[in-house]
């Protein structure tokens, strides 16, 4: 096939994340990656603003993460994980322990991002089970969120842009309250934390958990807010006797500046998700963590157990990714090399403030988002973006960047100063 004919193929039979089969926008056929450039197959490079959606951290074809990929693939790529264990399992679990906030000691590996919030919702639901309380059975969360698209990871997501009205009806319903509108950096204030306060006096015989993503929230919205506000939720939990699940899928591993999105906070939530960058971008891998009360408390009632097994849990090659990735996240003076990007960022889109198209410019980390006052039209944009050398993905209003750790400041300059000039035309 040449290029033609596959983007023909491409076109005619294949589904692309949130796409037509009607009416497809354009795709790009990408030939290879390495470090913060994706290759296209006519030889364009294009520098990574994205990081694949937040998970090649480390850039692409990584020296060590391919070493130990094909180290691994010598000796097994796959064993099952009922009954059986191995090194790399154990290794990274050790290492996930370690990195955890204090009394997260508990590892349950997934699939996929997804699939880790799933298990967590049921970790919770088992744990309220077993405690007797069978009548919490909804999560509380805030809007806005992403959480995945399954079944219960959708239920989760902000009504609106996560689309409930198609599935109204078979969906779980669970309780929602407002986004906090308090910044990051900003305290919160009483009037602030009402509603959820509110919500939890009301309803927490019904809840099982409050579910958010810690500081950031990534897909719903690209929106940093207070940890102020955080430390409060995670007190009100203690209060109402309500667990809480930080989804650090996205904020996980350095990517707001410290390791975790809770960190910010100093809180230790009672389950946590975290996936995307924990292989590199490498496979598909998450994990669902908990402290020991939960676990315990989970295995006091009949079943004894808890209920989910993937059959490709654990996966051995996955694991030698992630143990390479989490090396590598080790060594890493994460406070610098991500305060670094974040000042970078910020002296750098500053200027888009006074853009008349621009609503907001906000960065954390290494993210740095332009909200547009008006939607952008993804097919041109997108255009556009590829014609300046650099690959930027915007949904909606938000046109945003979250690089690889280890882009140069050359690479971000050219990132930053391509994303300005294209909005500056944008109508
Ligand atoms: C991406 C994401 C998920 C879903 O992960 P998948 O690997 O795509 O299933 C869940 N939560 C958050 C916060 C995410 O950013």
């Amino acid at each position: 096939m040449n290029t033609a004919e596959l983007l023909k193929f491409d076109r005619e039979h294949l589904w692309h994340p949130y796409t037509s089969t009607v009416n497809p926008l354009p795709v790009y056929p990408v030939k290879r990656a390495e470090g913060v450039y994706i290759e296209l197959e006519d030889g364009t490079r294009l520098i990574d603003g994205m990081s694949s959606w937040w998970c090649v951290v480390h850039g692409y074809n990584h020296p060590v993460i391919n070493a130990a990929i094909e180290e691994q693939l010598k000796s097994m790529s796959h064993v099952m994980f009922g009954g059986l264990t191995h090194r790399p399992a154990v290794e990274l679990a050790e290492k996930l322990v370690e990195l955890a906030p204090d009394g997260i000691d508990k590892v349950f590996y997934c699939d996929s991002g997804s699939v880790a919030v799933e298990v967590a919702m049921k970790m919770a639901l088992q744990y309220w089970y077993a405690a007797g309380r069978d009548d919490k059975r909804h999560f509380l969360t805030i809007t806005k969120g992403y959480h995945g698209d399954t079944w219960n990871a959708m239920s989760v997501c902000d009504p609106v842009t996560g689309m409930h009205n198609i599935f109204r009806g078979s969906l779980p319903m669970q309780y929602f309250i407002h986004r906090p509108e308090t910044r990051y950096g900003e305290p919160c204030l009483p009037e602030h934390i009402e509603e959820l306060k509110q919500s939890l006096r009301n309803n927490h015989n019904r809840i099982a958990a409050v579910i958010l993503e810690p500081i950031v929230q990534g897909a719903g919205g690209m929106w940093f807010y207070s940890a102020d506000y955080l430390r409060q939720v995670s007190e009100l939990c203690n209060d109402y006797d309500v667990l809480l699940i930080c989804d650090e899928i996205a904020t996980g591993f350095g990517r707001t500046g410290k390791m975790w999105g809770v960190d910010h906070a100093g809180i230790v939530p009672d389950i946590m998700c975290v996936g995307k960058a924990i292989t590199g971008g490498y496979m598909s891998f998450a994990a669902t963590m908990a402290t020991e009360n939960v676990a315990t408390q989970i295995c006091a009632k009949d079943p004894g157990v808890f209920m989910h097994g993937p059959t490709f849990m654990g996966n051995p090659l996955a694991c030698a990714a992630a143990n390479a990735s989490l090396d590598l996240i080790k060594s890493y003076d994460l406070t610098t090399m991500i305060g670094h990007i974040q000042d970078q960022l910020e002296r750098e889109l500053a200027p888009a403030r006074e853009f008349p198209n621009v609503a907001d410019v906000r960065v954390l980390g290494a993210i740095g988002v332009v909200e547009m006052k008006e939607p952008v039209n993804m097919g041109l944009i997108q255009a556009a973006f590829v014609k300046e050398g650099v690959w930027v993905r915007p949904f909606g209003k938000l046109v945003y960047v979250m690089p690889p750790f280890i882009i140069r400041d050359w690479e971000l300059q050219r990132l930053t100063s391509a994303l300005l000039h294209v909005i500056s035309y944008l109508k």
